[in-house]
């Protein structure tokens, strides 16, 4: 007998066919004998209407509200899951994440979970019940509703495994596995057998939604085997995994496009030191997650100044550009100019840190289609450019050709 727990995510949950199929599923594993977690996502397009509802009361509505509302997404979901298992007469209960145990810190809208005490869910399970757990949400220790951030879901399902000490952790989706790139996207992209926890961490990060990357880091951190895998056939999906030898004999895993990023540069900043702390701890106070930044000292004539540009989630825009008003009386920067119209363009291999000459290929399939660089970063396995959002898929197309076709 297996401890399993498996995530459907919102298009595998989308109507009430697609969630008696999940019970179906689910059914036969508890028909094996194996008992079963379930987690699911709000049904598709859910969070998105909630997120837009709200925004129409208010463009920036407060965090905890917003918890208390996308919390009901995942709340439908379980117990219409719990209901058509028992239309099967398969014994069920539904959980919301609070009443699973999972406790997280009090950061409204993207919270980490700090513990899980999955006592509710051991004493279902044994008394026979397949226990469904409303994904991407927690409570913090005082009893706020909190959620986990977008795609929050696969934390819940990879974070209760390592809790319940699963023996099968898997991910069902609406595509066959992992891929080298969306293949929504990009029709040559192929499905991949396996891939290491670093490259799927940095596919994630990058813009590859298929995994939400806070999910694959915990998963990496408590050494949490899992498979993403279709929930509407019975293809073998793709393990995610620990790095094994002969996985860098493959030089680009894959290649993704984030369009859910902004860029804000401030124009004309004081060349001084504690400027940047200045800045971009203001941003952190406010919990924005910056990513790329770039800043390179005018050498113009002139007093010494910098350009400083830096990027953060589409939906931190508003936010980051508030904080940085806050900044101007006592930073006196020249301006700054603010922009959602750009995407990331990355490729990720853990192949590279032993092979050569992967940026001048890059950058010149890049050039080849006319698209201009606007910012570039880099770590050991990936390489990763800011672009026009209008190029960004003609762009995704050639990088992948280039080096996957
Ligand atoms: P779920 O609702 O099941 O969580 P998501 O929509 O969050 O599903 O993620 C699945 C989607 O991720 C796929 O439909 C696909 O378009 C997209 N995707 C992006 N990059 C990749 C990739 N490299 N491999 C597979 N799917 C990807
Ligand atoms: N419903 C949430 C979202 O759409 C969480 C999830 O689906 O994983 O982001
Ligand atoms: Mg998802």
């Amino acid at each position: 007998m297996s401890l399993i727990v498996q995530k459907y995510g919102g298009t595998s949950v989308g109507n009430p066919e697609r969630i008696r199929n999940v019970a179906a599923r689910v059914a036969k594993y508890r028909a094996q004998g194996d008992q079963v977690v379930v987690v699911v996502s709000a049904m598709s397009g859910v969070t998105d209407n909630l997120i837009k509802l709200a925004k129409e009361i208010m463009p920036l509505p407060n965090e905890r509200e917003m918890d208390v509302l996308l919390a009901t997404g995942e709340q439908t979901t379980i117990a219409l899951a719990a209901m058509a298992l028992h239309a099967l007469g398969v014994k069920a209960v539904s959980l919301t994440g609070a009443q699973a145990g999972i406790k997280t810190d009090g950061v409204h809208t993207k919270a980490k979970i700090q513990n899980i005490t999955p006592k509710k869910i051991h004493q279902h399970l044994k008394d026979g019940n397949v226990v469904i757990v409303a994904g991407f949400q927690g409570e913090t220790p005082d009893g706020h509703i909190t959620t986990l951030g977008r795609g929050g879901s696969d934390l819940t399902a990879i974070a209760l495994a390592a809790a319940l000490k699963a023996n099968l952790c898997q991910i069902y989706t609406d595509v066959d596995g992992v891929y080298t790139a969306d293949p929504r996207i990009v029709p040559g992209a192929r499905k991949l057998e396996e891939i290491s926890y670093d490259e799927m961490l940095e596919l994630a990060s990058l813009g590859a939604k298929v995994m939400q990357s806070r999910s694959v880091e915990f998963a990496k951190k408590f050494g949490v085997i899992f498979e993403v895998r279709s929930s509407l056939n019975d293809n073998p999906g793709t393990i995610v995994k620990e790095e094994t030898k002969n996985m860098e004999d493959v030089v680009i895993r894959g290649v993704s496009l984030d369009k859910n990023q902004a860029k804000v540069t401030l124009v004309a900043v004081p060349d001084k030191p504690g400027v940047a702390a200045r800045i971009f701890k203001s941003l952190g106070d406010a919990a924005i997650n910056v990513d790329m930044i770039v800043q390179n000292i005018s050498h113009g004539s002139g007093a010494p100044a910098t350009d400083l540009s830096f990027t953060v989630d589409k939906a931190d825009l508003l936010k980051a550009q508030k904080v940085i008003d806050g900044l101007k009386q006592e930073i006196h920067f020249g301006g700054i100019i603010a922009t959602d119209k750009i995407g990331k363009l990355s490729i990720v291999g853990v192949g590279m840190k032993s092979h050569s000459g992967i940026a001048g290929k890059m950058f010149e399939t890049l050039a080849n289609e006319g698209v201009n660089i606007e910012m570039i970063s880099t770590s050991e396995i990936k390489i990763s450019v800011i672009i026009d959002l209008a190029k960004g898929e003609q762009a995704m197309k050639a990088v992948h050709a280039a080096f996957l076709g």
